[in-house]
């Protein structure tokens, strides 16, 4: 049967452009599936968030040729501190004792995905946009898609569907595919400061009584801040005007970078750990948070998608000189088993920092607090945990052509 598409990808955030323009020199026909506008997009208070990029993803950005238009956006973190608050025990990670110029970089989400989507405009993919999945129907050879674009239907088919359309993702509800979850009960609460001292590519990652605080760096001296608190807790510290929240902060942060000034407004994120209990059905594959939603703590997510995305690309270029069918059962079979190490790994860490930073459990203080003089004491474990702090700690798939 033949198609419109080898391959259609919906959604297109980090993972769905990444996924395109990673496949967009092999020679497969390719479109983007978008349901909100650029300025939709922009204008969201999610765009607002920061994310830190681990070495690993920015060499693989890199490669794609995304990195270079958004590099001076970013900040380099070049150590990250560590520590507990009212507690001695800290620990730092730095970019020097590695031999490398950053252990990652910040950048908000709404600066990389305007970048990726800018991109993706001057290039061979096609984009459809707005439009929305709204069904579809897979057969041996191809799928066949129904799509709404305004008052229209369009029913293309492809041979390779990629759901990269986030945790509510339609296409893992389409293929049924059932949800492991965990409500943290917990909300981030996601602001911009102007500290006093320039923390010099500093980030630090502060863990209290009430949930872990992160204070990442940013361009032009200013710092992204992710608060997580107890859902109740969020409530109340949202509904603070912004003198007695700074106040609040300042108290969480302490004043390592001196008074805090608030530049931006504050934006919530309820927290839960989602996971698709498979990343493939019939010629249909899932990337990013529509295979796996993780809690902020330890920046994984976007670091974590992006590796699906490079091997799901390392795959389908490979494969390509042999039978150039994209959707191949053994294919996507191969995928989905080659990330199931990495997710696991990736999620029961994240997964167990959460529950050891975030209580007041006196056996889990105790044991944080040793658990952080042994890093800062033990240079094996520290060089251990900094590789994977920066992506480097398993086996980095290798895409596109580009010099690192
Ligand atoms: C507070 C916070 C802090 C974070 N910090 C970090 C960090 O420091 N480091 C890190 O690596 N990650 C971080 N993350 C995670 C990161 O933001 C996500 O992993 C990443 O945004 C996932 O991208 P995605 O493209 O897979 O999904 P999304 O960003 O959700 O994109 C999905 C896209 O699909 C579109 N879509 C949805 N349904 C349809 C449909 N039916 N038809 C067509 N299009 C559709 C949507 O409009 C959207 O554009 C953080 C997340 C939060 C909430």
């Amino acid at each position: 049967m033949s198609s419109d598409y080898d391959i259609v990808i919906i959604g297109g955030g980090l993972s769905g452009g990444s996924l395109a323009l990673a496949l967009q020199d092999t020679g497969y026909s390719v479109a983007v599936v978008e349901a909100v506008t650029d300025e939709q997009r922009h204008s969201s208070p999610a765009a607002r968030r920061a994310l830190a990029l681990s070495y690993g993803t920015v060499n693989l950005l890199r490669s794609l040729g995304i990195w270079e238009g958004v590099a001076e956006k970013s900040s380099a973190i070049r150590d990250i501190h560590v520590s507990d608050r009212g507690h001695f025990a800290k620990a730092r990670l730095s970019a020097e004792k590695e031999g490398v110029d950053a252990l990652g970089y910040v950048i908000t989400a709404g600066g990389l995905e305007d970048h990726i989507s800018d991109i993706l405009e001057s290039s061979p993919i096609e984009r459809i946009c707005p439009a929305r999945l709204m069904g579809f129907s897979a057969g041996p050879e191809s799928v066949c898609l129904t799509l709404r674009r305004g008052e229209e239907d369009l029913t293309p088919v492809t041979r390779l569907l990629v759901g990269a359309d986030g945790v509510q993702s339609s296409v893992r509800r389409f293929l049924n595919i059932g949800l492991e979850t965990r409500d943290y009960r917990q909300t981030a609460i996601v602001t911009v400061i102007r500290p006093e001292v320039d923390p010099l590519g500093m980030a630090f990652e502060r863990f209290t009584s009430t949930g872990p605080l992160a204070v990442l760096p940013m361009v032009d001296g200013c710092c992204s801040v992710v608060w997580t608190q107890a859902a109740e807790e969020a409530e109340r510290i949202m509904a603070l005007d912004d003198q007695k929240f700074r106040t609040r902060l300042q108290d969480a942060f302490g004043f390592r970078l001196g008074k805090l000034e608030l530049e931006s407004v504050r934006v919530q994120f309820p927290l839960e750990l989602v996971r698709a209990e498979t990343m493939i059905g019939p010629r249909s594959v899932l990337v990013g948070n529509a295979a796996h939603q993780l809690h902020p703590v330890a920046g994984q997510g976007f670091n974590l998608g992006i590796r699906d995305i490079a091997l799901l690309a390392e795959m389908i270029i490979d494969d390509a000189g042999q039978c150039r069918d994209p959707g191949a059962p053994r294919l996507i079979e191969a995928y989905a088993e080659a990330r199931r190490t990495d997710h696991e790994a990736v999620i029961r860490f994240t997964d167990g920092v959460v529950r050891v930073f975030s209580n007041d459990w006196l056996p889990a203080v105790g044991a944080r607090g040793l658990g952080l003089l042994f890093l800062d004491h033990c240079s094996m474990a520290k060089h251990w945990l900094t590789r994977h702090a920066m992506g480097l700690g398993g086996r980095v798939p290798r895409i596109g052509s580009r010099p690192e």
